[in-house]
């Protein structure tokens, strides 16, 4: 069960009046040295267990939360847009991704009212647009929904730095704010009555985290990359793709303590085994998945 939860199966909770469903864009393989950044291979590939390309197997995973708001999609994927050796080199297997996987669970992308993006690299972007018929010009794929970007990230990923270029493709983003269904957003900003924008710097200056409340004051974090699987909850495992690594580490002792003092529910990405989990602090004063909680059961 807990393995095809990254590609087929859509899984829902109910969280106070809303219900939150992890679906799945698919599958990506990314090197496991830029994963886990300055630990060394030997400790990490007991964790994630890397293939012969030394890549580790991730998910691309998504939120629908369906509430009084209506209908809001957190991350989109990959995409489908990249050809086929692009998709080989990252190991990208969709299955019809996040499109399908919607449709599959009743909320199809005509019916989505808005979509937040963490940031624009193409593994959390990618699915914001689609080819059109001709396979020539990029749409938005969710053609009724307003999207949800922090400006600053646009401007990044708008001129990106040459170290940055592999991870930022115009037809990505450009065609949302040429359709004009671009909302800027910055930290602190409700999206909806329920649903809040938390800056969390570093893998980006303007990466976001999106919180949604239960209506009791309790949030389940949808965190990107900050902490893209459970793997990276220990302080020092942070990818070597971030830009500011050491502002990640400040921002991820903020915000572990914060959803651990105020029970979050946390939301990983890149986690194709454990999308969701509760947080607990060990002996050496880190915190990690809870063992003794089901985050399913709200
Ligand atoms: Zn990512």
């Amino acid at each position: 069960m807990s393995r095809e939860i990254a590609t087929r199966v859509a899984r829902s909770l109910r969280w106070g009046e809303r219900t939150v469903t992890v679906l799945s864009d698919g599958i990506i393989r990314l090197d496991g040295g830029a994963m886990f950044g300055v630990v060394p291979k030997v400790v990490w590939e007991k964790r994630m267990m890397p293939d012969e390309k030394n890549r580790i197997r991730m998910g691309m995973n998504s939120l629908l939360v369906e509430g009084p708001e209506g209908r809001t999609v957190i991350e989109t994927g990959a995409g489908g847009k990249d050809d086929a050796r692009f998709q080989a080199m990252y190991g990208i297997e969709r299955d019809g991704g996040l499109p399908e996987r919607l449709r599959e669970a009743g909320s199809p992308p005509e019916g989505v009212d808005r979509v937040i993006l963490t940031h624009l690299h193409f593994d959390h972007a990618g699915g914001a647009t689609t080819w059109d018929e001709d396979g020539t010009t990029a749409v938005p794929t969710f053609p009724n929904a307003t999207y949800h970007v922090h400006v600053g990230e646009f401007e990044a990923a708008t001129n990106p730095d040459e170290r940055s270029a592999s991870s930022y493709f115009a037809r990505n983003f450009a065609p949302l704010a040429e359709a004009g269904v671009v909302e800027w957003v910055k930290g602190g900003d409700r999206v909806g009555p329920g649903i809040e924008i938390l800056e969390t710097p570093g893998h980006t200056a303007h990466h976001v985290s999106v919180a949604v409340d239960d209506g009791t004051g309790r949030w389940l974090v949808f965190l990107g990359d900050l902490v893209p699987t459970t793997a990276h909850l220990p302080w020092p495992w942070i990818m070597a793709y971030d830009l500011y690594p050491m502002t990640t580490l400040a921002t991820k002792k903020r915000v572990l303590a914060q959803a651990h003092d105020e029970d979050w529910l946390c939301a990983f990405v890149h986690d194709a085994d454990c999308p969701l989990a509760y947080l607990a602090p060990d002996a050496r004063g880190r915190f990690l998945v809870d063992p003794e909680r089901d985050p399913w059961i709200a």
